[in-house]
C-alpha cells in the first residue's frame, strides 16, 4: 500500500508573519501525527529554518527548486548540497512554472539533470509532469507526460525511486480553479503507472506515489483521493490556509 502524500507548495509567497500565523493554525488544529499520511511542505527558501522551527510534528520540509549540479560560482543559486546540510530532506523539480515561465525555460533534459543530482546528493524528489491546455486539446496529454517522465527515467537507476514521487500537475488546473476532473486524473495516472512498470520496474510502479496537483481545495479532494492511482496531492494556493488540514484529511 502507498502512503498518501500531501505536499503544500509555497511558491513565492508569504512573509514571516503570515507563515506564523499560518503555522499557529496548522499547530492548533494538529494533534497526535496521522501515520497514515506523509506532509511535506515547501517554503521559501529565505523563510525554510524560520518554518522548520515552527512546523507541526511529523511535517517535513522542501524546497521548490534547486542548481543543477555541484555548487560554486553560480550567483543566486542554492545547490543540492546546501539543502541537504540544512537539514531539509525534500526538493520540487520540474514545476510546471519553472517549465513555462518565459524567465526560467527549464527543458526536460534540465529537470532531468537537476533530480539525478538532486537523488545523488541525498534528497528526495518531487518531479512534477503535467500538459499545457493546447497539448490536451490536440490530443497530446499522454505523449507530454511519457515524454517529461522519460526524461527522468532515462538519468536514474531503479534504486533512486524510492525517493521520488512523481506529480502529475496539468498546466491548466494550476492556480486557474479548473481542478481536472476525477475522471481525467486517474486517466493521465494510470497511464503514468503503466509507463513505469514498463519502462523502470513494476514494483516500481507499484510502490512509486503519484500525486495530483492543480486548483485542489476542500470541496474536490475527496472525490480526487477516492480514485485508485491518485496518492495524494501537490497543493497551491490552498497550501496557505487553514483548508490544508481538510485535504490532508482527505484519505480518511
Ligand atoms: P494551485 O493549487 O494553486 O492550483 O497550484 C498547484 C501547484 O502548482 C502546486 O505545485
Amino acid at each position: 500500500p502507498r502512503k498518501f502524500f500531501v505536499g503544500g507548495n509555497w511558491k513565492c509567497n508569504g512573509t514571516r508573519e503570515s507563515i506564523a500565523s499560518l503555522l499557529k493554525d496548522f499547530n492548533g488544529a494538529v494533534g497526535e501525527p496521522d501515520l497514515d499520511v506523509q506532509i511535506v511542505v515547501a517554503p521559501p527558501f529565505v523563510h525554510c529554518d524560520f518554518t522548520k522551527e515552527k512546523l507541526p510534528k511529523g511535517w517535513e520540509l522542501s524546497v521548490q527548486n534547486c542548481w543543477i549540479g555541484k555548487g560554486g560560482a553560480f550567483t543566486g543559486e542554492v545547490s543540492a548540497e546546501m539543502i541537504k546540510d540544512a537539514g531539509i530532506p525534500w526538493v520540487i523539480l520540474g514545476h510546471s512554472e519553472r517549465r513555462h515561465l518565459p524567465q526560467l525555460k527549464e527543458s526536460d533534459e534540465t529537470v532531468a539533470v537537476k533530480v539525478a543530482y538532486a537523488l545523488a546528493n541525498g534528497l528526495k524528489v518531487m518531479a512534477c509532469i503535467g500538459e499545457l491546455l493546447e497539448e490536451r486539446e490536440a490530443g497530446q496529454t499522454q505523449a507530454v507526460n511519457e515524454r517529461q517522465l522519460k526524461a527522468i527515467a532515462a538519468k536514474l537507476k531503479e534504486e533512486d525511486w524510492k525517493n521520488v514521487v512523481i506529480a502529475y500537475e496539468p498546466v491548466w488546473a494550476i492556480g486557474t480553479g479548473k481542478v481536472a476532473t476525477p475522471e481525467q486524473a486517474q486517466e493521465v495516472h494510470e497511464h503514468v503507472r503503466a509507463w513505469v512498470a514498463s519502462n523502470v520496474s513494476p514494483s516500481v510502479a507499484a510502490e512509486v506515489r503519484i500525486l495530483y496537483g492543480g486548483s485542489v481545495t476542500a470541496k474536490n479532494c475527496v472525490e480526487l483521493a477516492g480514485k485508485p492511482d491518485v496518492d495524494g496531492f501537490l497543493v497551491g494556493g490552498a497550501s496557505l490556509k487553514p483548508e490544508f488540514l481538510d485535504i490532508i484529511a482527505a484519505h480518511k
